[in-house]
């Protein structure tokens, strides 16, 4: 039985407990909404003054060279591959997650019609976090060569959708909703044993968990920066790609940054050799300076105690949620399984939607995810059991007490 006094126990043992100081979390707020917008690093203020003040305003266009912004891409990519299980040179930071999984699709697919000439099938799952579809379609589209998304659902499985017309295989690592954890080395090496390739969405593991995309001889990775890698609003995004396809094709967005020589100012395109072809234009050095800080904290803590912090914190959330809300009508849609759930926690109820609005009205800032789910977010990084223990004691006096039902709690806004 947890208590609030066996909470701050864990606390006191918690060998992660001082990453909470590096943050600027408001007073009071129990932030469960760390895998959509990360907190704010408490060096990133200093830092965007240096890049600001000193960087653009005095250094202005000498910068590209004195301050190195030309090579940040690749050095943030380097720094981010020990959190991803990958070797420094085979990421990079660029460009915002949709744009970096249209760059790994078309060249997948590029590759694939070497490979294979006739296979004309990508398979995803219904239930993806919905740009990744979009992005599919949007090429499928715009190829014109009979494409076809087909997608894993409650009526076809992953084994039953891959066979020898499948030329790759994109799935989220963690889903966005449930928090369902895949298996990344069994099912890319399933995938693979169908001569399919592998593109992982990362946006809900990377920094919340260890990943290993080597070790799982993945072919292809993308994710989002701002989210458990706190890297602020709208922060660059990142692609990896497998040494062994780098240099196999050039991806469409063959803009001058992943030129061989961008100041050459050749006519013609050359792609650079390795990870800096998937380059595109200039980057928005400002948000991406913005990306070293949380980087600097996540590379800092130890990936497994991080992912012992997180199921244990996600473990205590399901606990204390069916001890003290038991009497209301939540389902747990994540996976209790801890080799299959990811770092947030997601229930269904009738009313989720005001529900969420209420524990927002109470500092508990979670969100909602169409259909009536409640989800939040639990980064392993900066919250502690006392948080947990506070946010569903918030929750449970919301549910009991009815103070959900009010009119401004059912009104829908444009960000949800
Ligand atoms: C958050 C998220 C994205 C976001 O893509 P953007 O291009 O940054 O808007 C993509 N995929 C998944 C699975 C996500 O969770």
């Amino acid at each position: 039985m947890q208590s609030r006094e066996s909470c701050a126990l864990a606390d006191q043992q918690d060998p992660l407990a001082g990453f909470r100081q590096q943050f600027a979390i408001p007073e009071g707020v129990i932030y469960l909404d760390g895998n959509s917008l990360g907190v704010l690093p408490k060096t990133a203020l200093a830092r965007s003054q240096q890049v600001i003040a000193e960087e653009w305003g005095n250094g202005l266009i000498r910068s590209w060279n004195s301050a190195d912004w030309f090579a940040l891409p690749t050095r943030l990519g380097d720094k981010l591959a020990s959190l991803l299980g990958a070797a420094a040179g085979e990421v990079v930071v660029t460009d915002t997650t949709s744009l970096n999984l249209f760059k790994a699709l078309a060249a997948a697919v590029r590759i694939q019609q070497q490979a294979y000439p006739t296979r004309r099938v990508i398979v995803s799952e219904r239930d993806n976090f919905p740009t990744d579809l979009y992005m599919v379609q949007g090429l499928i589209e715009f190829l014109q060569q009979g494409y076809e998304l087909r997608l894993i659902d409650e009526n076809l499985s992953l084994e039953q959708a891959l066979d020898e017309d499948v030329a790759v295989l994109l799935l989220s690592h963690v889903n966005y909703r449930t928090a369902y954890l895949y298996d990344m080395a069994a099912v890319t090496d399933l995938a693979h044993r169908y001569g399919a390739l592998t593109i992982w969405d990362l946006a809900h593991s990377a920094g919340a968990l260890p990943v290993e995309l080597n070790a799982a001889q993945a072919d292809f990775a993308v994710g989002c920066t701002y989210k458990y890698l706190n890297g602020g609003p709208g922060a660059p995004a990142f692609i990896w790609v497998a040494a062994r396809h780098q240099d196999r094709f050039w991806q469409p967005l063959s803009g001058w940054w992943g030129h061989q020589q961008p100041f050459a100012m050749s006519s013609d395109y050359q792609p650079a050799a390795g990870i800096r072809r998937f380059l595109c234009g200039t980057q928005p050095i400002v948000s991406m300076a913005l990306v070293e800080c949380g980087l600097e904290i996540a590379l800092q803590a130890d990936q497994a105690l991080l992912r012992q912090k997180s199921l244990a914190l996600t473990d205590l959330f399901i606990e204390l949620v069916e001890q003290r809300c038991g009497a209301h009508p939540l389902s747990l849609i994540t996976p209790r399984e801890h080799a299959r759930r990811g770092s947030h926690i997601s229930f269904r109820h009738p009313q989720a939607y005001a529900i969420t609005q209420a524990l927002i009205a109470a500092e508990v800032i979670g969100d909602y995810r169409e259909p009536e789910v409640l989800r939040f977010g639990v980064t392993p990084l900066y919250l502690s059991y006392s948080d947990i223990w506070e946010a569903v004691e918030r929750l449970r006096q919301i549910l009991d007490s009815g103070s959900w039902d009010k009119p401004e709690f059912h009104r829908r806004s444009a960000v949800t």
